[in-house]
C-alpha cells in the first residue's frame, strides 16, 4: 500500500541519481555541523540543500536534471577517484603504493623486498623504488 504509494508519487519524475545521494550528506553533514555554538545559521544552508535535494527528485525535466547530474560527476570525479585510491591502499597490506616519477600513474610493488626496479606499466619508465 505505502509502496504503491511512493511508485505512483515517483511516476514521471527524475528520482535520485550521484548529485542528489551526495546533496542528502551533504544535509546531514550541515545539520551536524549546525549543532556546534555560533553555527546555528548553517541549518537554514541544510534546509535549502534538502530543498535542492528534494526538487531534482520529484522534477519532470530528465535533460535538465542529467545535464546537471553529468557536471556534478566532472567536478567530483577526481576527489572520487581519490578516495577510491585511498581506500584500495588501506586496506591492501601487500603491497606498496607510488605515483610514477614520470607521468603521475598510481603503481603498486610487493611489500618487503628491499630496494626494486619498477617500470611504470604506463609510460614504461623505469626507476628504483624500496618496497
Ligand atoms: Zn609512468
Amino acid at each position: 500500500m505505502l509502496m504503491n504509494f511512493f511508485r505512483k508519487l515517483m511516476y514521471g519524475r527524475y528520482g535520485s541519481d550521484q548529485l542528489s545521494f551526495f546533496l542528502l550528506i551533504l544535509y546531514v553533514i550541515l545539520i551536524l555541523l549546525s549543532g556546534l555554538p555560533h553555527l546555528g545559521i548553517l541549518s537554514w544552508v541544510a534546509l535549502a540543500v534538502l530543498l535542492w535535494d528534494l526538487y531534482r527528485m520529484f522534477s519532470r525535466r530528465f535533460d535538465r536534471r542529467r545535464a546537471e547530474n553529468a557536471r556534478f560527476l566532472a567536478m567530483a570525479g577526481p576527489a572520487i577517484r581519490w578516495v577510491k585510491m585511498r581506500r584500495t591502499i588501506h586496506r591492501d597490506k601487500e603491497h606498496r603504493y607510488f605515483r610514477c616519477p614520470n607521468c603521475g600513474q598510481y603503481l603498486r610493488v610487493p611489500r618487503g623486498k628491499g630496494k626494486i626496479t619498477v617500470s611504470c606499466r604506463n609510460c614504461g619508465a623505469s626507476f628504483e623504488e624500496k618496497s
